[in-house]
């Protein structure tokens, strides 16, 4: 088959801003399917690499694939959200004066260049995507409320489900438990070890039970570089990362 080996591929990437080091040749494999976990320091340089597997930041030296052969440096943002790489940034952007299912209809309109949900017709098929989604992210029974009313957790979700609706082959999602309830935290786990079965996503997370419960391989980042990588026990016990991180 044609299935690529590794969906993700950075080598040797570095990013310099004023002389200082942001990512100092890192390197980091993701397969296809993969669920994985990055944790680190603040200034670890998890962002500027989220930036640069996205083409905001583009870098300095490395090398940056995308399933095998797609050279991400040569390619601008819009590209590769096009490519299938979406990325959910910290704070959630829903639409709150829309409702939760209008949200998800402009998410999946969007590509084909429609910006509102009065003139145009969805087919059977997009909705019975909307319904999937709306199952995925547990808002079945929400979907006619605005997405003010929801919770700061169900927006979130909310949003990782616009992202859904452009079947993204890789997702980077970025703090999605932070201010959750823990019933919201441990809830997110199952839906994005859900998601990931049908893709990769790449999760940046500081909240270490979340982590755990994940149960999946953890890369912890320092000074712009994998400092530790392995499963949860095994990088949370190593000295390094104990004393550049944990023991913080
Ligand atoms: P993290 O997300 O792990 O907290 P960042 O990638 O945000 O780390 O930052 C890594 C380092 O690069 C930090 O020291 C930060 O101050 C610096 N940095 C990030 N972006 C810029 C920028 N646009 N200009 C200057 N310095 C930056």
């Amino acid at each position: 088959t044609n299935a690529p080996r590794s969906l993700l591929y950075l080598d040797g990437v570095s990013v310099s801003f004023d002389g200082f080091k942001a990512l100092n040749s890192l390197s980091l494999v993701i397969e296809p399917g993969e669920l994985r976990a990055i944790i680190g320091p603040n200034g670890a340089g998890k962002t500027t690499m989220m930036d640069v597997i996205t083409g905001k930041t583009r870098p300095d030296t490395g090398t940056v694939l995308f399933e095998d052969t797609i050279d991400l440096t040569k390619r601008d943002e819009a590209d590769i959200a096009q490519l299938g790489i979406g990325r959910k940034f910290q704070k959630p952007t829903v639409f709150e004066s829309h409702t939760v299912w209008d949200n998800l209809e402009l998410a999946l309109n969007r590509p084909r260049g429609v910006y509102s949900t009065l003139f145009y017709r969805l087919s059977g098929e997009d909705k019975d995507r909307i319904e999937e989604i709306l199952a995925t992210i547990r808002l079945s029974h929400r979907k006619d409320e605005l997405a003010a009313n929801l919770s700061h957790g169900q927006k979130q979700w909310l949003e990782i489900g616009m992202l859904l609706a452009q079947e993204p082959k890789l997702l980077l999602v970025d703090e999605p438990v932070a201010g959750m309830t823990d019933a919201e935290t441990a809830e997110t786990a199952v839906l994005l070890r859900e998601i990931a079965r049908t893709r990769s996503v790449v999760v940046v997370e500081h909240d270490m039970g979340f982590i755990r419960d994940l149960g999946v391989k953890v890369t912890c980042l320092a000074e712009g570089s994998v400092l530790a990588e392995g499963s949860i026990d095994f990088v949370s016990s190593d000295p390094k990362v104990i004393e550049n991180y944990l023991g913080r």
